[in-house]
């Protein structure tokens, strides 16, 4: 029966503690899970803003930075030979001139026009006012020839030539590559792979496009710091990046199917905040549960305390029954005979010298019960008056005396003159519980030593009481003085005891500002010590 009281009296607070705690771990969790979610939806909201905007800019900027230039057609047949071809292989400046500025020069058999190659024949013959290197005028030529004819026989070259510098070669050159990159794309549009040029179209006699390098520009100025910005008309390539991290995209309507994509760089950045709430919510949790935790086990042992002190509770009521009852038996019995005159003398002297030790035990049975309540209930009046504590203590040992002598035990003293401010009944209490156990549980023919002594130093005075008994296990000595307390074992069983007596010599210790001390090793006897402050 007590032990199902003692599982179902645990169980109902550890249910009562733990399930809440479930619950509220599981709620904060969903909690946490619905806003982690939207604080991602509002980012995914804001890349989606961000995009459609920069998508917007983009598409203006692209079509801002659109680069064009006419396309001439290659000639249509080489030239035949012609008395000019004579003055393009001479150094006759003048007619060089004549016919780099002529307008019907036509084109000389390799079907380049006779007017470019008039300026370049210029330009190889008076280097100075052009800062065109020989060099590069030949490879310009061999460029002509071997790459894109229809670039350098243009207008362009011819218009340029004798101002040229070394950026419009660059152009020229990049030109020639553009045209080159026609070819390969007859169609156009955007060059998702191709580094130099991302978007082409050729109509209407010129090649529209755009250079990488204004592109990569154009993004580089779109507000969208802490985001990967990628353009692509690749919808798979798109789709591979997005995966789950924070992104958006939105169409640039520079040209269809031409897609922005923004993706943040730092998807651990945007967890951040959601990191963070985790954080603090785990530890709130974890201090939540630790809190819980610590209260159940409070409980437990509160519990627990509460148990042990209900069964020595039990315990002293059955041995205070059993202690009043046993001398109040024999007592009557030897009364009785006493009074019906039927034991022999000697019997009659032993028969007075029991009932008065009985009686003595009754009494102090009775003042430890009493004074026990009293202390419990803070009724316990302490009257602190000068005392001679030699005298009280001398006192005490002759009254225990007889007790002693039936266990032939020998009460020796070493007692010091002096005088404090004590409650004297209290102080004689607190001795005789000490020098009962002494005598109770000491065997025959040892010794029970009680000394008196003060420290002046320290204004202190000690009441000493050291016996040859059977000492105290380790564990037990900070317990024995706990109320109703014995200890489970043999000696408990041989001996007859309540529990209470320590419990009030600490009270007692503790109303005069002292306490109460046990020295004691298992089989070398015990030293119980009272110290209190002069006064
Ligand atoms: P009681 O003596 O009625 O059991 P006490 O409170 O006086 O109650 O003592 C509590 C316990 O302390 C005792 O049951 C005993 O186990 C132990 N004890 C007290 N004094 C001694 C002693 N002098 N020698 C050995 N054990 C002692």
């Amino acid at each position: 029966m007590p032990k199902r009281s003692k599982s179902s009296s645990l169980w109902l607070p550890t249910v009562a503690v733990i399930v809440p705690l479930l619950i509220l771990a599981a709620l904060a969790w969903m909690g946490l899970e619905a806003q982690s979610q939207a604080i991602r939806d509002e980012k995914k909201e804001e890349a989606i803003r961000l995009v459609e905007d920069a998508a917007e800019r983009l598409a203006r900027k692209l079509a801002d930075g659109v680069l064009e230039f006419e396309i001439y057609p290659d000639p249509p047949v080489p030239g035949t030979t012609s008395p000019a071809d004579a003055v393009l292989d001479g150094t006759d400046r003048a007619a060089l001139i004549a016919l780099r500025d002529s307008t019907d020069a036509g084109f000389s058999p390799a079907g380049l026009p006779r007017r470019v190659l008039a300026a370049l024949r210029l330009l190889e013959l008076d280097p100075p006012g052009t800062k065109l290197p020989p060099r590069e005028v030949e490879s310009l030529v061999r460029l002509s020839i071997d790459e894109c004819p229809s670039i350098l026989t243009s207008r362009v070259l011819e218009e340029l030539l004798p101002a040229s510098g070394e950026k419009d070669w660059d152009r020229w050159e990049k030109q020639a590559r553009i045209r080159a990159l026609l070819h390969e794309h007859p169609e156009g549009g955007w060059l998702d792979s191709d580094r130099d040029c991302r978007w082409l179209k050729a109509s209407e006699g010129r090649i529209r496009y755009l250079d990488a390098a204004v592109v990569s520009e154009a993004i580089a100025d779109l507000p969208l710091r802490g985001y990967m910005v990628h353009l692509s008309t690749d919808p798979t390539q798109i789709g591979r990046m997005n995966g789950a991290l924070i992104s958006a995209s939105a169409p640039v309507a520079f040209v269809e199917g031409l897609k922005l994509e923004i993706i943040h760089l730092n998807p651990m950045l945007v967890d951040d905040a959601i990191r963070r709430q985790r954080k603090w919510a785990g530890g709130l949790l974890a201090v939540a549960a630790a809190v819980s935790l610590g209260g159940l086990l409070m409980i437990h042992r509160t519990l627990r305390r509460e148990r042990q002190l209900n069964e020595m509770k039990s315990q002293f009521v059955a041995s205070v029954s059993h202690e009043l009852r046993a001398p109040v038996a024999s007592i009557r019995l030897m009364a009785d005979a006493l009074e019906a005159e039927k034991v022999a003398p000697e019997t009659a002297k032993e028969f007075h010298r029991l009932i008065a030790r009985e009686g003595a035990r009754l009494s102090t049975l009775v003042g430890n019960v009493l004074d026990h309540a009293r202390i419990e209930q803070g009724r316990r009046l302490w009257k602190m008056e000068p005392c001679d504590l030699e005298s009280l203590v001398a006192d005490t040992l002759r009254v225990m005396e007889p007790l002693a002598k039936e266990k032939n035990i020998t009460l020796r003293s070493d007692l010091s003159p002096l005088e404090v401010s004590v409650d004297a009944g209290a102080i004689q209490q607190a001795l005789v519980n000490l020098l009962d156990n002494a005598i109770k549980f000491s065997p025959a023919g040892s010794t029970v030593e009680t000394s008196l002594s003060n420290d002046e130093e320290r204004r202190t005075w000690r009441i000493a009481v050291r016996d040859e008994g059977p000492g105290i296990a380790k564990a037990e000595q900070a317990r024995i003085f706990e109320r109703f307390y014995r200890p489970g074992d043999e000696l408990r069983r041989e001996t007859q005891g309540t529990g209470i007596g320590l419990s009030l010599v600490k009270a007692i210790a503790e109303a005069h500002g002292g306490s109460v001390t046990v020295e004691s090793e298992p089989g070398q006897g015990s030293s119980f010590t009272l110290t209190s402050p002069c006064r």
